[in-house]
């Protein structure tokens, strides 16, 4: 095979390496921010609570107000009483009263329910904090194990970095440039394989010429579909060459 294909394959698989590294960072970052993201919203629904409790005790007020304004009526009623002449007022005093009393015992019941409703709200806020305390020094720990990984991994990469220099360094600029403008155009792929005339970059089937002429591996081709840069392997050594490049790049990594 020829000197420059070797090279743009190495090339390729520390493009691909750095690739996995860069996700794997950004996946430890994104989980990292997801749990933190978890924890304010925790907080976020103990303040809401705290806040409904903080109405419920609101209304508990108003409703207490207007059972002291119904006793009221009640005590002046009953003065009233004792000075009415006709059997139509006594009746409406009376109508009046026992209104007054219906009002106070369902304040009675309405209080109640308030104060349990409010009492439960605080307890959920509570509980929410508590939460949120445990997970916070969880998460403390966690970002610091997240740090420490992504330094691993920078410290990996800084190494597949000077591999791919080597490899960057040893190829023609012009060649160089058209490989990066794939890799960039292609998703991260510029380099693939070709398989019983299948270019395994876009999966279409190459003419018998250009596969022979790939085969040959005497220059580089180029996919007529998505122009990646094409090479050959042979079958028998499928297993070991195919993932050779990659596992001395984690060797070397
Ligand atoms: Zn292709």
């Amino acid at each position: 095979m020829n000197q420059e294909i070797s090279t743009l394959i190495a090339l390729q698989e520390t493009d691909t390496k750095l690739a996995e590294l860069d996700r794997e960072t950004e996946t430890l970052r994104q989980e990292l921010a997801g749990r933190e993201q978890a924890v304010r919203d925790k907080e976020v629904l103990a303040d809401q609570c705290r806040e409904k409790a903080a109405e419920l005790e609101q209304s508990r007020h108003a409703v207490k107000a207007a059972a002291e304004e119904a006793a009221e009526r009640i005590r002046e009623g009953q003065i009233k009483m004792m000075q009415v002449q006709t059997s139509r007022e006594h009746q409406a005093l009376l109508k009046e009263i026992e209104e007054a009393k219906k009002q106070i015992k369902d304040t009675d019941d309405q209080l109640l329910q308030l104060m349990e409703e409010a009492e439960a709200e605080e307890a959920r806020a509570t509980e929410l904090d508590n939460l949120c305390k445990g997970e916070q020094k969880l998460l403390a720990d966690e970002a610091g194990r997240v740090e420490k990984a992504v330094r691993e991994i920078d410290s990996r990469r800084g190494e597949v970095l000077k591999l791919r220099s080597q490899f960057a360094e040893a190829l023609p600029p012009a060649r160089l440039k058209r490989y990066e403008m794939l890799l960039q155009k292609r998703k991260g792929l510029a380099v693939v394989r070709i398989i019983d005339g299948v270019c395994q970059g876009c999966f279409m089937t190459a003419p018998p010429q250009q596969y022979n002429e790939v085969r040959k591996g005497d220059h580089i081709c180029f996919c007529p579909a998505c122009q990646r840069i094409l090479y050959y392997m042979p079958d028998d050594a499928d297993d070991s060459a195919s993932s050779q490049p990659a596992d001395q790049a984690e060797e070397e990594a």
